[in-house]
Parts: structure tokens; sequence; C-alpha cells
């Protein structure tokens, strides 16, 4: 989509460290990766914000089901997270952003919140929960026309039924406040932690200012979170304005939806493990439509390493054509983030000049597919 300026300003939803990086995490942070890369090419400063939820309930209950301090456990997959990412060649985000160091703000925000009237609590066994009201909010956006708004609302951490809420589809923007403590036992995990809708809406006001070219974040976070971000943000936000959003496909494995419930997930790290190259791992993504649902086999790794191989081969004794090589791959990334299309134009370029040599052509390949896609030849 166009940018309004100078300045592409991306929020893209980030993890939440119990169980990184597997490849469905990949495949949505290589796309935005894509993106990234491409607005950089079009001469744009790219301004990219991503969130770490940090304090969360599932987080806290695999800390206590493995026996192991929870912000150890944070902190260690956070790090398995950057190690992967930087091994996949994702471009950071200029602001990553742990909810821990945005608690104060976010404490002054719902305070704010509910001197307005804006948000009400639930007190039950001393402890106090806040919601922001949504009663005006209609929920009526095309794209959730098809939803059972309640029915994913609760199987997602929502809490529809609750006695006492104005709106069943009020979120949640603190939970366990004590009296006028909003940390209360802070040390005990799961005795408080903020809301996650609103974290991601404050941290994309105070990272990105006032324009959100696009929000972002797997397919998945549709309903209710990113709705809810936006919902946070247009009401005590009036000033930021989303423009777009991107939201990336779901990867599949034997036959369901990657997903820790299900135990079904393919760790990134583990591919490295088993002697694939990082850069066949991310040409296996780089396979996909980003806004398509697919099943990852095995065949997506033979697939990218044969690939990989003959594009190294074309680069040591071919090399010609690559100018018009580098405005086809611009035009499919163009039209919508084709990274099939992309990848497909360089191997039919790969295959017909594969011995005409030029060094200078092939200097040129080699940086594209290093600064464009993100795949080192070397
Ligand atoms: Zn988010």
């Amino acid at each position: 989509m166009s940018v309004s300026g100078p300045d592409a300003n991306l929020y893209v939803c980030g993890i939440t460290p119990y169980d990184a990086t597997h490849l469905g995490h990949a495949f949505t942070y290589v796309s935005f990766d894509m993106l990234v890369r491409t607005w950089r090419d079009g001469g744009l400063n790219v301004n990219y914000a991503q969130n770490i939820t940090d304090i969360d309930d599932p987080l806290f209950e695999r800390a206590e089901a493995t026996n192991v301090n929870w912000r150890d456990l944070a902190d260690s997959q956070i790090e398995l997270f950057r190690t992967d990412m930087e091994t996949l060649n994702v471009i950071p985000p200029n602001n990553w952003v742990a909810v821990s160091d945005v608690i104060e703000p976010l404490v002054a925000e719902v305070k704010e919140l509910l001197a307005d009237g804006r948000a009400y609590g639930l007190t039950e066994d001393g402890r106090t929960d806040y919601y922001i009201k949504t009663s005006d909010a209609d929920y009526a956006a095309p794209h959730l026309k098809d939803i059972d708004l309640i029915s994913v609302f609760r199987e997602n951490g929502g809490d529809p039924d609750r006695a006492g809420k104005q709106h069943p589809l009020d979120p949640i923007i603190w939970k366990g406040v004590v009296g006028d403590d909003f940390q209360a036992e802070g040390a005990r995990p799961g005795a408080w932690r903020p809301g996650w809708h609103i974290e991601c809406a404050l941290i994309g006001r105070d990272y990105l200012g006032n324009t959100v070219d696009i929000q972002g974040g797997g397919a998945d976070l549709v309903f209710p979170h990113q709705e809810m971000s936006l919902l946070h943000m247009a009401d005590f936000h009036p000033e930021v304005t989303v423009r777009g959003q991107m939201n990336t496909g779901m990867v599949a494995y034997e036959g369901h939806k990657m997903s820790k419930s299900l135990g079904n997930l393919v760790l990134v790290s583990k591919l490295l493990q088993r002697g694939f190259e990082p850069m066949v791992v991310r040409l296996a993504l780089l396979g996909h439509m980003w806004d398509s649902d697919w099943e990852y086999t095995d065949e997506d790794l033979d697939r990218a390493e044969r690939r990989l191989t003959r594009w190294r081969r074309a680069n040591h004794t071919g090399g010609a054509g690559a100018e018009e090589l580098l405005a086809t791959v611009r035009a499919r990334l163009a039209d919508n983030l084709d990274t099939p299309g992309a990848l497909d134009a360089i191997d039919e370029w790969a295959d017909a000049n594969e011995y005409n040599d030029d060094r200078d052509g092939a200097g040129l390949f080699r940086d594209m597919c290093q600064a464009l896609l993100g795949v080192s030849l070397s």
C-alpha cells in the first residue's frame, strides 16, 4: 500500500516468550521483513515497532509447570527468538518493546480511563480487574461479519461470560489490582498483569507517532486482538490514524495449524540443528504468499535447497541480464509482495543464464538477493 510520506510506520504484534520460534512465527516475521525491505528499496525510512508480551498468563503457567523462574524463562526465550530472527536475516525492529518496560505508562493510561469514566472495575476476592467500556462498539467491520465474535473471544482468553460485565466483549485493561496498587505482590507471577490489547495500542502510539501505516500480525490475531487494539487506539488515542492492516497466513503441519496446544510445532532452531542452512529455511518461507494459509512439509525445504544451489551456481558462472531480473523482481514485490513470483523469476533467469558470465551482473544479482530478499548467497 502507499504510505503517507518519507516515513513508513509499521507495527507488528510480537511474541509471548515461552515457546519460540516455530515456523508459523518465522513466516509472520519474515513476511513483514519483506515489507520492510521493499519499502526501504522504494526509498522510504521505515519505523518499525514490535512488542514482546513478557508479562502474560501463558508464560506464568509454563514457568510454574516447568518449575523455572518466569523472568528467566522469558529472557531465555526472547534471546532464542532474537537469535533465530538474526539467523534468518530478519532486520530487527527499530523499537522492540517489552511490556515490562512500559508498565508505568500503562498504569497511567488505565487510571486516566477510570477517571474519565470510560473504564470500570469488577472485584472478586479482594482483587479488581478493570475493563474498558465498549458498549458503543458495533464490531461491524466487514472482515468480522463471518466471525462468531463471542465464541472467538472466549477461545482466545476473553471472558464474555463474567458476571457484571457491561458488554460481553469488553476487554480487560488491567488484572489484579489490590486497593490502589496496580502491581500488588509484584513478585508473584500472575498476581497482576496489563491487558494485551491495550499494551499494543500504547506501544504503537508511543513508538510510532500519529500515523501507523500498517498494523500487522498473524491472521489468528484479527479478532479479538487486532480489532480491540484498534478500538483502544480510536477511543483513547483519537489523534492516531491506522491506515491499513496486514495479517499473515497460518502455517499448518500434519493436517493442523501449528499451535502450542496441539504440540505440532516445527521449531526453526530444530531445523538448523538438523543441518538445514538458515537461507534454506528463509527460502522455504518465501516460497509462499504472505497472505496464504499453507501446510509445511519437508518438500518445502528440499525445494528451497535445490533453489539455493541453482542460484549459487548462476552467481558463479552467469550474471548476464541481472538488471532486467532486478526490474522483474521489484515488479513482483510491488504486486502484493509476491515472493513466490519473484523466486520463480529468479529460477528462470538462473536456468537461462547459468553460463552467460557477466561479473558485474553477478555482483548485482548477489546484492539484490541480499538486500531485497534477505538471502545471502555466500
Ligand atoms: Zn499486538
